[in-house]
Order: C-alpha cells, then sequence, then structure tokens
C-alpha cells in the first residue's frame, strides 16, 4: 500500500516546449532537455498553483558541492521561481544558463 501522506507526484508527461517525453521521478517536473518547466507548485510538490503556465530557465547557478539551481520566470504570470536541477538534466544547458546571466532574474 502507498502512503498518500506525501505530495510527492510521480506522474509522466510530455514537455510543452520541446516535445519530449518525460519521465516524472516525483522530484522534478521539469524538462531534461530543454529546462522547461510548468508552474504547477506555490511550494516545491504541492501542485497548489493554478497558473499552469510555462516556466522559462532564466539563468543557474551551481553551489561548492556541484548542485545546480535553476531559476524560472513564469511566462504567464511573471512569477519567480527557483528549482533544484536533477541529475538528468542537459549540464551543458544549464552551463550555458549559468554564463548567460550575472543576475537571476532577468530585469522586470
Ligand atoms: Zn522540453
Ligand atoms: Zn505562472
Amino acid at each position: 500500500m502507498e502512503s498518500k501522506r506525501f505530495s510527492r507526484n510521480k506522474e509522466d508527461f510530455k514537455c510543452r516546449n520541446c516535445g519530449a517525453q518525460v519521465k516524472g521521478t516525483g522530484y522534478t517536473d521539469h524538462c531534461p532537455r530543454c529546462l522547461y518547466s510548468m508552474h504547477m507548485d506555490v511550494n516545491p510538490g504541492d501542485r497548489k498553483a493554478a497558473c499552469h503556465g510555462m516556466m522559462r530557465p532564466a539563468s543557474a547557478s551551481a553551489d561548492r558541492k556541484g548542485f545546480f539551481t535553476i531559476y524560472y520566470v513564469c511566462t504567464k504570470c511573471w512569477a519567480k521561481v527557483s528549482c533544484r536541477a536533477a541529475e538528468e538534466d542537459d549540464s551543458e544547458l544549464l552551463h550555458k544558463l549559468m554564463s548567460s546571466s550575472s543576475r537571476h532574474w532577468p530585469a522586470a
């Protein structure tokens, strides 16, 4: 029996930006190929956001342990959301995002 106490969702989805079929791990809801995400969560994993707009990766940063954080801007409501990158994410794209901007968020 599966416990329902956790709001971790393992749903597969098709990326609305590049069309890649993404296997849900329950931890990531962004596309590993183009890194686009969907505005689904108010808090990570809760799926409480009513927006459901596409979120464009604006930039990325890496901490000392090599973990990436991706900074998103929702293309619909302009919410700014950051999320931890997943292992299967395109590292070339992550590095490109890191060098593309010196700031995490683009100017409004
Ligand atoms: Zn994609
Ligand atoms: Zn949004």
